[in-house]
Formats: C-alpha cells, structure tokens, sequence
C-alpha cells in the first residue's frame, strides 16, 4: 500500500509526522508522503522540517516517508513559481489543490497546476477532457480521493482518465488517524468510481513506479 497525499499537523492534520508515519507502518504501508497546505507564506517552512522528519525516521521505519507539499488555493498565475520554489527546497512530490466541487478553488487551477508540471493534481473536481489528455501527455497522475467531498467526483474522473489513457493514483488525502486507507479500501474507492480491474491493478504498479522514480 501507498498512498501520495497526507496531512500533519503542519497544516491542518491531526498527527505529528513521526505518529503518521507509525500509524500507516502498522497497516503495512510500503511508503506515504505527507503532503501539507501551502502558500507563498509557509512553503519555506513545512519542507525542511518534513525533509528532517524523513532522514531521521526513514532509518528506523519499514514504511518509506517521502516529503511533500499540496499547494492549495494558490492563484492559477503564481502556480507555477511557487511549483519551482517547492522543488528547489526539496519537496520529492508536489501535489496541487484541485478544482473539487466542495470548495471555491479558482477556476483554472486544474489547467495551470498541469503546466506547471505538478507530480499529482489532488481532486480535480469536474476537470475537462483537454485538462486529462494535457495531464497525459505529461505525465502528470490524477487523483481519485477517498476524502469525503472531494470524493464525489471519482466517477466523472475516472470515465475521462480512461478514455484518455491518463495516469491514476488513489490517495486518502488523510487528516486524521481514522482517514488512512486500507489496501481494502483503496481499492473500493477506484473500483467504486468505475475503474475496471485491470485498470486498478495498473494503477498501483504506476504508483509503485512513481515511489521507485523518486528514491
Ligand atoms: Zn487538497
Ligand atoms: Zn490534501
């Protein structure tokens, strides 16, 4: 099990990284990144604090700790600096906030978060078929999330990812202990949104790959 989008208290999770990451080694994960909100205003602050926690505990733990970012809420115009600026401090995965129906995300985002070259737009909401087939010429995964909310989408999401051929990841977007996702659940959540089996079964191997890339 992986999963590529959780949140610390950092922002606005419940747990330390060092609990997180102990909580989801108990399920059994092979490797989760924490994925905090960020802004202009705090983008400095999580990453090396995040990079820290993760030298020390990846020593320790059987579960791989991967630092991240979730730029959320950002103006589409300044996505793409502030994609640079994370990359430049060390973030290994960046995922952006997408266009999700249950909060006011500007309109735009989702295109400018692919520019950019994001590694994961997060719960991109009612994206356009232009948006997924741009995300699949770059390379760029799309999420179905297992977050309340955000997760009303999945459907509409996984029908153009597969008719495009755009890449998949499924992500807890977690915030508290009892948001993790079991290997179980994960499952559900992809199955549940229309993805065939075979698909599903491709979606955890890219994954996979996508942790393997950025070791
Ligand atoms: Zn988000
Ligand atoms: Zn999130």
């Amino acid at each position: 099990m992986i999963d590529l989008h959780t949140h610390s208290f950092f922002s606005d999770g419940e747990l330390l990284p060092a609990e997180l990451l102990r909580r989801v080694e108990v399920l059994g994960y092979a490797a989760v990144a924490i994925t905090d909100h960020a802004d202009s205003s705090n983008l400095d602050f999580i990453i090396p604090r995040l990079i820290q926690a993760a030298k020390d505990l990846n020593r320790y733990c059987q579960t791989r700790l991967i630092p991240g970012i979730e730029l959320t809420h950002i103006p589409p115009g300044l996505i793409n600096e502030l994609t640079k600026k994370a990359r430049e401090l060390g973030a290994r995965i960046v995922v952006a906030h997408g266009e999700t129906v249950v909060e006011p995300v500007a309109p735009g985002t989702n295109r400018a978060a692919i520019e950019a070259g994001v590694d994961i737009l997060a719960h991109p909401g009612f994206i356009s078929r232009e948006d997924v087939q741009l995300a699949k010429e770059k390379g760029i995964f799309l999420e179905l999330s297992g977050r309340r909310g955000h997760s009303l989408t999945n459907g509409h999401v996984t029908k153009l990812a597969a008719e495009v051929g755009a890449l998949l990841v499924v992500n807890a977007d977690a915030h508290a202990p009892g948001d993790f996702l079991t290997l179980q659940m994960a499952e559900t959540v992809a199955l549940g949104a229309g993805l065939s089996r075979s698909r599903y079964d491709q979606l955890r191997r890219d994954m996979a790959a996508m942790v393997e890339r950025i070791r």
